[in-house]
């Protein structure tokens, strides 16, 4: 993993590198729960090995390539499951921070950063808890 290696902490705003290796690791562990629940780890993890670049984008690449009806109909049931839906929050958060660690953690309504202490309690947060807070009560 050379995600961050030409990148000196606190380059990123309010998070350190080590915090994001810690929210990454954060997310793979939860990713890793969820597939398990969902009996899907093994197979997974076989895509993962299989590729050449070992990132997540491995899975949803390689479900994407198959395309087969088959393939769509087991994604379209993933996705319709709690777990599943959880699994895509958590891959969308780790594209985030690969493709902008600097902007991963901002707030994604009012742009301030979300607390690193929230963030390792639900590391997939896009908004911070005022903004949650917020929009809990408008609804
Ligand atoms: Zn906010």
């Amino acid at each position: 993993m050379i995600l961050f290696h030409n990148l000196t902490p606190y380059e990123f705003g309010m998070l350190t590198k080590k915090q994001l290796k810690h929210i990454e690791g954060r997310l793979m562990d939860e990713r890793a729960r969820a597939l398990k629940a969902l009996g899907l780890f093994d197979r997974i993890s076989k895509l993962d090995r299989e590729s050449m670049d070992s990132d997540l984008s491995a899975y949803t690449d390689h479900m994407a390539d198959q395309g087969t009806e088959a393939m769509e109909r087991e994604k379209a049931a993933l996705f319709a499951t709690k777990e599943g839906r959880y699994i895509y929050r958590l891959e969308g958060a780790l594209r985030r921070l690969y493709n902008d660690p600097k902007t991963f953690g901002d707030c994604h309504t009012c742009g301030s950063a979300v607390a690193f202490e929230r963030l390792d309690a639900l590391p997939h947060a896009r908004y911070c808890i005022d903004c949650k807070r917020k929009e809990e009560d408008e609804a």
